[in-house]
């Protein structure tokens, strides 16, 4: 399916301005039509997202500071568990902003 930059903002829940400011400068799939009417391929850019965004790498002792946009170092963290799933929360050392790094407990460990 094709998105234009508006309908992708409002299928994923981010701002508009997040398209053509991040994603499109950032690499993001898309074409342009004759008028220079950017259109997105759905599946394309689940791809590009998750090979981007959601596998960044982070050290065992790092999570991700959305306001540094860096990784920060995990510092006295409190561990939350949810049911299946345990958290860290930490603050950021730079900004002192909350900063949470989810435990990877889908990993199987007889994938051998
Ligand atoms: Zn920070």
């Amino acid at each position: 399916m094709l998105y234009t930059p508006k309908e992708l903002s409002e299928e994923i829940g981010i701002n508009l301005d997040q398209v053509y400011r991040v994603y499109i400068p950032a690499g993001c799939p898309h074409s342009k039509d004759h008028r220079g009417r950017i259109s997105i391929n759905g599946k394309e850019f689940k791809t590009w997202y998750e090979e981007n965004y959601k596998k960044r790498k982070l050290e065992k002792n790092q999570a991700y500071c959305v306001s540094c946009k860096q990784a920060v170092a995990i510092v006295n963290p409190e561990r939350i568990k949810d049911g299946k799933n345990s958290y860290l929360i930490s603050y950021c050392p730079h900004c002192g902003k909350k900063v949470t790094r989810f435990n990877d407990c889908k990993r199987k460990k007889n994938d051998q």
